[in-house]
């Protein structure tokens, strides 16, 4: 049911095979899945797609799982892209638009990462998961490793979201609560890994979360009637959302389901922590490590990613962006998309419109255009901080 063929060093284009378990490459990169696309341009047929029950695994040919019994689900996927007339016209914005990711399964849209690296790595014989997470990540581990009957440890600051904690808890998972940002709990679950030979689901660390967190690109293609958006704001941690939408826009075109047209993929993050806008605007290949982090929005305070390189690359090749905003702008464009539209959106989410705000202030967008932005994770996960 897979047409996947392979995987490939994103650095080096070295291939490897798909059919036993690794994480990085050789030269320390991240992989990525490759499929048999020839094949699968000749044999599937998009419309007929359009028919299967409406979740992730709607594309499972282009999923890494090949035994439909490893898949492991909760329903991910599927979720809306709705429009947003009030807060558009407020921006000036005729087409603006909202994909929820938020309607999640562990409402967060890390449910889709999960749920494909948890089957895949269930496939290829893992028993023990381990996880270094902000958050969401780790409620989103511990989550399907408990649907499939197997182990999660979780490594999360300590002063994570309490509802993070509880979510983890709530499913036996091993919790560590880290005095530390995620980087920090990375260098302890790596440690714990190796002690206890489990399977670390760090981003971008395995090809596999990348491959779930892709069916954003797919699913908003189809809802835009395979025409895509001139412009894609995200809210930017380690990435795997805006390098697996990419991927998907170039898989789809081999596909031949969608024309060569991209949107411009714009980076927000928040400003206390913007490793991504400041390698764009620097012009550098790859993120350098930021120092002292801070940003009340979870999801967007990673200082340091394996992804900067492949970011940067979609960013410059889709003649992007990258912006970032203060947590102040955060908290207000938060209520500003729940007042105007009855969203209560996550913190890293409401930086997309703090960001949109920005590009409209600088004629960067233009009000013709069609802007899609991301709900990454559901409001009800948070505290509401008002500003
Ligand atoms: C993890 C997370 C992000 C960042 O996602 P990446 O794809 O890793 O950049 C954004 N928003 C929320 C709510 C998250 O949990």
């Amino acid at each position: 049911m897979s047409y996947l063929s392979h995987l490939e060093c994103s650095l080096t284009g070295q291939t490897y095979d798909a059919d036993h378990l690794i994480r990085l490459s050789e030269a320390g990169q991240p992989l990525l899945a490759r499929y048999n696309l020839e094949k699968a341009r000749a044999e599937l047929d998009r419309d007929a797609l359009m028919r299967r029950p409406c979740d992730m695994w709607r594309y499972r040919e282009m999923l890494p799982v090949r035994d439909p019994q490893c898949i492991t689900t909760l329903g991910e996927g599927g979720t809306p892209i709705l429009k947003l007339d009030n807060l558009g016209s407020h921006l000036g914005l005729p087409h603006l638009y909202l994909k929820d990711e938020g309607q999640n399964p562990t409402g967060s849209f890390k449910a889709l990462g999960l749920a494909a690296a948890v089957s895949r790595a269930r496939e290829l014989g893992v028993t023990e998961f381990v996880i270094p997470t902000a958050g969401n990540a780790g409620g989103a581990l511990a989550a399907y490793a408990a649907r499939a009957g197997l182990r999660a440890h979780v490594y999360m600051p300590q002063d994570a979201p309490l509802i993070n904690i509880n979510e983890v808890q709530v499913t036996g998972a091993d919790l560590h609560l880290i005095n530390g940002l995620i980087n920090d709990a990375g260098r302890e679950a790596a440690t714990d890994a190796a002690a206890g030979g489990w399977f670390d689901v760090s981003t971008l660390k395995e090809p596999y979360r990348v491959e779930g967190k892709k069916i954003m690109g797919y699913e908003l293609a189809a809802a835009f009637e395979w025409a895509l958006p001139d412009v894609i704001v995200y809210p930017t941690g380690g990435g795997t959302g805006l390098i697996g939408m990419w991927k998907a826009f170039a898989e789809m075109e081999a596909l031949g389901w969608i024309g060569s047209h991209r949107p411009r993929m714009v980076a927000a993050q928040a400003d206390g922590c913007a490793p991504v806008v400041k390698a764009f605007h620097e012009g550098w290949e790859a993120t350098e490590p930021w120092e002292n982090a801070s940003t009340l929005a979870g999801g967007l305070r990673v200082p340091v990613t394996i992804g900067g390189r492949l970011m940067l690359q979609a960013l410059r090749q889709s003649d992007g962006t990258s912006v970032a905003v203060s947590d102040g702008r955060i908290f207000e464009a938060q209520q500003l998309l729940a007042r105007t539209e009855g969203i209560f959106v996550s913190l890293e989410a409401a930086a997309t419109v703090a960001a949109v705000q920005d590009l409209v202030a600088q004629k960067w967008v233009h009000p013709d255009e069609r802007v899609l932005v991301f709900n990454t994770g559901s409001g009800l996960k948070y505290r509401l901080l008002l500003s």
